[in-house]
């Protein structure tokens, strides 16, 4: 390894998680298993293999098992069960005969016999053009790396040289050539002060999972994995993205002097009334800890993942199980509920999609559920159901116009005659701009509305929100954005209605007190920052209407 940095050097990355830090790198080994032993083997040496094999995958699933009930408990049951899909991949028998099938079919070694066999899977996975089975591929890939640490007996994920400053672990940035969802999780969360990676989108699942963990984390520095050694300095602003490696007392105590924040607890939370923060969570687990977090209610409860988390489509009865789970916790404040936001990266196998080009102009939010009654039927009555426990609000996505709302929320009430439904409104989310231009009729037919505004920048600017080498261009800091918001909030303002503002940018202290100018008064955020946002709020309230007697 040629290591770059000796001297204070700052790099810029992709802000993708809030926070600045300053700690020593823990490297992520990502080449730990370069000089793995591949040998040949015969006679009793083939038996030998496939024990081995069989020992590691029972070693494996062990491992996740005990590490599902630990994130499960720690982070929440839909992050667990990323590791309930390893544990099943793994248990797949088809995938043992052929791991076995591989020793005595090449003479090879157990090592040799896993790298072919899942490799194999995983690019044959990686060719097809969608993005989940991707991530499925990178599980096959992690599946592997697993296995071959046991087989190895080595360290499972990181590369602690032993330099001077190794952390040994302990309470410090990880740097890793791509962020993954079960990354982010299965390195001990508690002593990973921050994430530095070379790939990976702003809005990736990973990415809104660090921010959920509330870690600071920046993408997209290229290089950087190799380029520094374990133990080195670093400073992230998870703020602005930028990375400074070995920082100088100068730059530290700027950055001290401009950051005296201290982490917030919910008890600093200001309830400041007429400002709203509301949480956006995926689970029952998220929406616990958001009511722990103070939240005036879950702003935006993403659906779809609790289908991902379970590998499979959900019944009417399990969806009413999960969402009734959520409406209880939050205590009689308003749940709103997205109905199933798939297409584009939101994608899986039992959804049964076929192909397309362009996936994220396809079968994708509203335009899907018009496709598929099957799935807006069980939510809808799923939804109804549960909305016995609490007020439901039931954002529809991706809408383009009034006759595609008007539509499928016909499609809902049709499927929902039989139920008596408790409070539940029904609500547009604006994250096309066509529907934005048209804010004022939807809103007029809709009781309230959301703003999404991660797909807005990405359909506004065409500007994909996952592509890195694009990033330049996927900001909100652009006239044309905040003219269409403007209009948007003054649509809602005519009309009446709540409009809320639920894509990344509302978690952004920076920008909380453009959207209060533009009369918004409700935004929902990552569970960890609603105290951050608050705090916001309440200054950016207090500039705009001093306290008496402060004047003069
Ligand atoms: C958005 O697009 O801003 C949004 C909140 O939805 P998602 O990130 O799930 O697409
Ligand atoms: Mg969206």
């Amino acid at each position: 390894m040629l290591i770059k940095f000796h001297k204070e050097t700052r790099l810029q990355g992709i802000p993708v998680s809030e926070g600045i830090v300053v700690a020593r790198v823990c490297l992520f080994n990502e080449r730990r298993h370069a000089n793995l032993p591949i040998y040949r083997v015969t006679g009793d040496g083939l038996e030998r293999e496939r024990n081995r094999i069989t020992r590691a995958v029972a070693l494996a699933v062990d491992q996740l098992t005990a590490l599902k009930r630990d994130v499960a408990s720690r982070v929440g049951e839909a992050e667990a069960e990323i590791f309930a899909a390893h544990i099943m991949i793994l248990q797949d028998a088809a995938l043992h005969r052929q791991l076995l099938d591989a020793v005595s079919a090449k003479y090879a070694n157990a090592e040799a016999a896993i790298i072919a066999v899942l490799e194999e899977n995983e690019s044959r996975l990686m060719e097809l053009d969608n993005e989940y089975i991707k991530d499925r591929a990178s599980d096959i890939g992690e599946i592997k790396r697993r296995l071959l640490d046991i087989l190895g007996n080595m360290k499972p994920s990181l590369q602690c040289a032993g330099l001077p400053h190794c952390q040994k672990g302990r309470n410090r940035i990880i740097v890793a050539e791509e962020l993954t969802p079960s990354l982010t999780l299965e390195l001990d969360v508690e002593h990973t002060r921050g994430f530095v990676t070379e790939r990976g989108g702003k809005t990736s699942h990973a990415a809104i999972l660090a921010k959920a963990l509330g870690i600071p984390a920046v993408t997209g520095v290229s290089g950087l994995h190799s380029a520094i050694g374990c133990g080195t300095e670093l400073l992230i602003n998870g703020n602005t993205g930028e990375v400074v490696v070995w920082p100088s007392e100068q730059t530290l105590q700027s950055v001290t002097a401009a950051q005296p924040l201290p982490a917030l607890t919910p008890d600093d939370a200001l309830f400041i009334a007429d400002f709203q923060v509301m949480a956006n969570i995926t689970s029952a687990a998220e929406a616990a800890e958001a009511q722990a977090m103070s939240a005036e209610g879950i702003g935006l409860y993403r659906t779809e993942f609790e289908f991902f988390a379970a590998g499979r489509l959900l019944s009417e009865e399990e969806q009413y199980a999960r969402y009734a789970l959520v409406i209880a916790a939050m205590k009689g404040k308003p749940v709103t509920a997205r109905l199933l936001d798939i297409g584009g990266d939101k994608s899986a196998p039992f959804f049964n999609i076929a192909p397309e080009e362009n996936p994220y102009l396809g079968l994708r939010g509203g335009r899907l559920l018009l496709a598929r009654k099957d799935l807006l039927a069980a939510q809808a009555r799923a939804l109804v159901r549960a909305s016995a426990h609490g007020p439901v609000q039931v954002l529809y996505p991706m809408i383009i116009e009034t006759e595609q709302f008007v539509a499928l929320k016909k499609m809902f009430l049709e499927a929902t005659t039989d139920l008596s439904p408790g409070r539940l409104v029904h609500g547009v989310m604006f994250e096309v701009p066509s529907a934005c231009l048209q804010a004022r009729e939807l809103l007029k037919i809709a009781d309230f509305a959301s703003v999404g505004t991660n797909d807005l920048i990405q359909y506004l600017f065409a500007v994909d929100r996952n592509n890195d080498r694009v990033s330049y261009d996927y900001s909100p800091d652009r006239r044309v954005f905040w003219d269409l918001l403007a209009d948007i909030a003054s649509a809602a303002q005519e009309t009446g209605r709540t409009l809320s503002v639920c894509g990344e940018i509302a978690g952004d202290p920076a920008y909380v007190g453009k959207l209060i100018d533009l009369g918004i008064r409700t935004v929902s955020v990552s569970t960890k920052l609603i105290p951050r946002i608050r705090q916001a709020a309440h200054a950016a309230l207090r500039r705009k209407i001093p306290n008496p007697g402060s004047a003069g």
